[in-house]
């Protein structure tokens, strides 16, 4: 792919409104863009998706800039690569550490997309026109003040609403949406909240109708998932679980679920996501794509990856102003009756806004790849 030039910016941008889940406050995104340069100046861009704190999985902002700085960047540089595909395998001596990979590969991808001037959802293989996307909304200080959140995105035309949920909340938050939005498409994030234990409990959950609870139990769990999905109506959806398509595979073998969260980060990269995508597909196990408040540019790479025939339920993708004041990419995202389009512009589709990655930009590396 004649790979010229690699920089990494390190940004730092305040989110429109803190983000509460059962595991922390987000205020901030700290995290990378990686562009990638050809010989003839063809840029390719990625985004990181690991937190400030380990608290998602095991990186962090800090781990995955040792790792491209360290092991990644110099990998890419003395290796060969012809298709986005290469990447994994290149980077096949580094064990897991999959958002950090993915970082590079997401630039690799738009970079060849670029250079083959298609755009990036036909480049995956996708061959939606628009896609159907949902809100996932963090905790509140109290029902009214969710209702009033809930309110607001349906207004704005949002196809489901995600809420996260923990222990002491749960029940009394469900039964207060439900008594005003008896059929909203509504499920529910618990981020492990629950044990094995609680399987009698999250019965409980099966009266709400919900489209799914996902991730009710431990993040590495995929056995007592299955214990808990054969006692459960409600389906269950996977996610901090399910690192590669090698978990999926026992996932759908044991029944631990019957929908898979795919955030391409997690996973390593597209291209896993993408075989994790078909897999599904072939055993009827519904998908969707998660976010991570990304930014402009991991948000395109949302939009294109969810353009996949396999991604049926509304992904947790998003509009620009949903999350920022002002995005890094234009124009920004938008969303129209719950729907975002896909571009048809070569690479991810959005031009970077180089003003708004200035302002936002901490430092940069500049790495020569020749
Ligand atoms: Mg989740």
């Amino acid at each position: 792919m004649q790979l010229e030039k690699l920089t990494l910016y390190r940004l730092n941008m305040e989110l429109n409104e803190p983000f509460v889940t059962s595991f922390g406050i987000v205020k901030n995104k700290d995290f990378f863009v990686i562009e990638l340069e050809d010989r003839i100046g063809n840029r390719g861009y990625g985004e990181s998706v690991a937190f400030t704190a380990p608290w998602y999985t095991e990186e962090t902002t800090e781990t995955i800039f040792h790792m491209m700085d360290q092991f990644l960047v110099p990998l890419l540089k003395d290796g060969k690569i012809t298709h986005p595909d290469d990447v994994m395998e290149l980077f096949s001596p580094i064990k897991r550490n999959r958002m950090a990979k993915a970082a590079i590969e997401g630039a690799v991808w738009d970079l060849y997309a670029k250079q083959k001037n298609i755009p990036l959802a036909k480049a995956l293989g996708g061959n939606k026109v628009e896609v159907p996307v949902g809100i996932s909304l963090g905790m509140e200080k109290n029902t009214t003040e969710l209702l009033k959140k809930i309110e607001k995105y349906i207004s704005a035309g949002y196809k489901r609403i995600k809420v996260k949920i923990a222990r002491n909340n749960d029940l009394a938050v469900l039964r207060a949406i439900r008594k005003v939005y008896p059929n909203l498409p509504l499920m529910v994030d618990a981020n492990s909240a629950y044990t094995v234990e609680d399987i009698d409990y999250l019965r409980r959950f099966d009266e709400f109708g919900l489209m799914m609870i996902e991730q009710p139990l431990g993040a590495d769990d995929i056995i007592d998932h299955a214990a808990l999905q054969a006692k459960l109506e409600t389906p269950i959806c996977l996610d901090e679980s399910i690192y590669s398509l090698e978990d999926v595979k026992l996932a759908v073998q044991l029944g631990s679920c019957k929908i898979i969260n795919i955030k391409s980060g997690r996973v390593g990269g597209l291209s896993e996501a993408r075989k994790i995508h078909h897999f599904c597909k072939q055993n009827g196990v519904q998908v969707w794509c998660g976010g991570m408040l990304d930014a402009g540019i991991g948000r395109a790479h949302n939009i294109a990856l969810s353009s996949l025939d396999n991604f049926t339920l509304p992904g947790d993708i998003g509009a620009s102003s949903r999350y920022w004041k002002r995005d890094i990419i234009n124009p920004e995202i938008v969303v129209d009756d719950g729907m975002i389009s896909v571009s048809d512009e070569p690479g991810i589709g959005y031009k970077i806004d180089r003003q708004a990655l200035k302002m936002f930009t901490v430092w940069q590396k500049d790495y020569t790849l020749t």
